[in-house]
């Protein structure tokens, strides 16, 4: 027991210390997610207030600070609260038995780094839009999920508004997708999170880009303002539901673009209900299964 308050205690600690780190400036640049993230958000910012796709849309847009909040409580401090948890359950698997490499069905280890990078890439974006599906499948985690789907106005902010469950669920595909790979992240993994931020920041921003014939294969704002329509075609629980890449919307045809004004009504049925500030839309979710929505 000891072994799992140790492993507890430590792992939090160390991210506490880590991230304060990379607010002073103490870690290496490219491993700097704090100010990362800060950069990554102005840089797309900027590029919305240059040139908006909705141009009477407000540059401080309906939920904008909700949203930056939302940003740095699941980026920092949601991921220190509950470091020390998967240190204990990967503790756990350890004496048990079970292992990073368990599962591994692929060794990239071997790979030179660029296709390490890209097959890591591929896999965790292909296990995430799996899990991005259950989330609108099942009404028990539609219901965390609603509050990624709660924005009323589009912008790259919302890219990170949601419930922090959402973590947590996405959390075993993720470490599945590492274990098929081999058990292990490439050790320049830090340039795959870094494009997926820039590439999601972008999904939600108020700029109109399709990135051309490449739209087959990379999401874009356009495509993901329709995973975030009101109105869903009839008889779907969603579409559009790619992360980075929309190669699995157009592989397994749950792609939908019927147009492209950007001014398509946004939320879900229901909504109107739906609380507005961050403690009660992080309690909705626990509450008993609601009737509409
Ligand atoms: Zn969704
Ligand atoms: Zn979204």
């Amino acid at each position: 027991m000891e072994n799992y308050l140790n492993a507890f205690l430590n792992a939090f600690n160390g991210s506490v210390q880590w991230t304060w780190k990379s607010i002073i400036f103490e870690v290496p640049w490219y491993t700097n997610y704090f100010w990362g993230l800060i950069a990554i958000s102005l840089f797309v910012w900027i590029l919305e207030i240059l040139f908006p796709w909705r141009k009477d849309q407000s540059i401080f847009r309906r939920d904008f600070w909700l949203d930056a909040f939302y940003m740095f409580f699941n980026f920092f401090m949601f991921s220190i609260a509950i470091s020390g948890f998967y240190k204990m359950l990967e503790v756990l698997f350890k004496d048990v038995g079970i292992t990073a490499k368990s599962l591994a069905i692929i060794d990239i280890s071997a790979f030179p780094m660029w296709l390490q990078l890209l097959v890591f890439f591929i896999v965790l974006d292909f296990v995430q839009w799996i899990t991005h599906i259950m989330l609108h499948r099942y009404r028990i985690l539609w219901n965390f999920h609603k509050v990624h789907h709660s924005v009323k106005e589009m912008g790259f902010a919302a890219h990170l508004r949601y419930h922090w469950m959402e973590n947590v669920l996405y959390k075993p595909l993720k470490v599945f997708g590492v274990m098929i790979l081999g058990g292990f992240e490439p050790s320049q993994a830090y340039i795959v999170h870094f494009v997926a931020i820039a590439i999601g920041h972008f999904n939600h921003s108020n700029i109109k880009i399709t990135w051309g014939p490449l739209r087959y294969i990379f999401n874009n704002p356009v495509m993901h303002l329709y995973h975030h329509a009101y109105t869903l075609p009839k008889g779907s629980y969603g579409v559009n539901f790619g992360i980075s890449l929309s190669l699995w919307d157009y592989i397994f045809k749950t792609n939908y673009i019927p147009e492209d004004s950007g001014t398509v009504e946004l939320g879900f049925p229901g909504d109107k209900d739906f609380p507005q500030d961050f403690l009660h839309q992080n309690i909705y979710g626990f509450g008993k299964d609601k009737k509409k929505g």
